[in-house]
C-alpha cells in the first residue's frame, strides 16, 4: 500500500524525500511554496533534477501537492480570486513537471452565502486551472470541515461541482477524515455515501487524520492517529476497507507540532497489518 504524510520542502525541494523516506513513508503530499502566501517562486531546476533522481532512487511516489490554504475559489476579490487562481495553476505545471499526481486543494469559503451564490465563480475559477494543467495532472478538491462556510462539506456540493467541470478526467477528490468526522458523517458509512453522491472512481487520495474535535463540530482539527475523538478502532477498520486498497493514504497528522514522525506511519502500519 501507499502510505505516507506531509512533509516539508523547506531548505531544498528535493529533501522532502529525504523526509519522507525518514520517517518510512512511501508515498507523500508537500507545499510547492511558502503556505502563507498565494505567491510563488519557480523551483531550480537543478533542484528538481537533485529531486527526480532520489525520487527514482527510493521509489518513493506518488506524490501530491497541497494547494495552500489561502487559496479561495470564492472570494469577492478579483485580485484575490486570480492570485489563488495563478497559485493553483503553478503547482499543476510544477506536478506536470515532476511527475506529481495533482494538486490537493481547499475550494474555499462563501463566508455564510451558501454554495448556490457562488458556484458558478468556482467552476469558472477549476475549469480555468484545468485549462492550464497538464495531461493527466489531476486538480484534486477536498471535503471540508465546514468551517466558516468552507465549500466541500457536504458530498452533494462536491458533486454539484464536480458535474459542471468541462474536463472530468482531470478531477479527483481527497477524503479527510478528520473533516468527514467534523461534518457529520461516521466513517462507518462514508464510504457508501461517498459512492452513492460523489462516484469511488473519483477517489483519488485519503488524508487520514484523527480528530482534536468532537464529531459534527465543523471545527478542521487534527490529531494523531488513535489519540483523538475518531479514535484508532474506528481509524484502523476505515482503513483496511477493501474498497480503499489502491488508494494512497496521506496522513496529515501533527505529530510532536512539525508534522508526522515515524512512529505516526508506524502506527497506520500496525493498524492495516
Ligand atoms: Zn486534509
Amino acid at each position: 500500500m501507499h502510505l505516507g504524510g506531509h512533509v516539508s520542502i523547506a531548505g531544498s525541494f528535493d529533501k522532502c524525500i529525504d523526509r519522507i523516506a525518514e520517517i518510512g513513508g512511501n508515498c507523500l503530499m508537500t507545499f510547492a511554496s511558502s503556505p502563507r502566501s498565494l505567491q510563488f517562486k519557480n523551483i531550480d531546476p537543478k533542484l528538481i533534477q537533485k529531486y527526480l533522481d532520489k525520487k527514482d532512487e527510493s521509489g518513493i511516489g506518488p506524490h501530491f501537492f497541497h494547494g495552500v490554504y489561502l487559496v479561495n475559489l470564492a472570494s469577492k476579490s478579483k485580485s484575490y480570486l486570480k492570485a489563488s487562481i495563478n497559485s493553483l495553476i503553478f503547482y499543476q505545471q510544477l506536478a506536470g513537471e515532476i511527475n506529481a499526481v495533482g494538486t490537493i486543494f481547499h475550494i474555499g469559503s462563501h463566508m455564510g452565502e451558501g454554495l448556490e451564490k457562488t458556484i458558478d465563480q468556482v467552476v469558472a475559477a477549476i475549469n480555468f486551472t484545468l485549462d492550464s494543467s497538464p495531461k493527466g495532472v489531476r486538480l484534486i478538491l477536498e471535503n471540508a470541515a465546514g468551517q466558516g462556510g468552507a465549500i466541500g462539506e457536504k458530498f452533494e456540493d462536491l458533486a454539484q461541482i464536480i458535474s459542471r467541470v468541462g474536463d472530468k478526467s482531470k478531477i479527483g477528490v481527497c477524503l479527510d477524515t478528520q473533516h468527514c468526522f467534523a461534518a457529520g458523517y461516521t466513517l462507518d458509512t462514508v464510504l457508501e455515501k461517498f459512492d452513492r453522491i460523489i462516484g469511488l472512481k473519483r477517489l483519488s487520495v485519503i488524508h487520514l487524520n484523527d480528530s482534536k474535535t468532537e464529531f459534527g463540530s465543523k471545527i478542521d482539527r487534527h490529531e494523531n492517529i488513535g489519540l483523538g475523538k475518531i479514535g484508532e478502532v474506528s481509524l484502523a477498520k476505515f482503513a483496511s476497507d477493501a474498497r480503499l486498497k489502491t488508494i494512497p493514504f496521506i496522513l496529515e497528522v501533527p505529530g510532536d507540532g512539525n508534522g508526522p514522525r515515524k512512529q505516526d506511519i508506524d502506527t497506520l502500519k500496525s493498524m492495516l497489518s
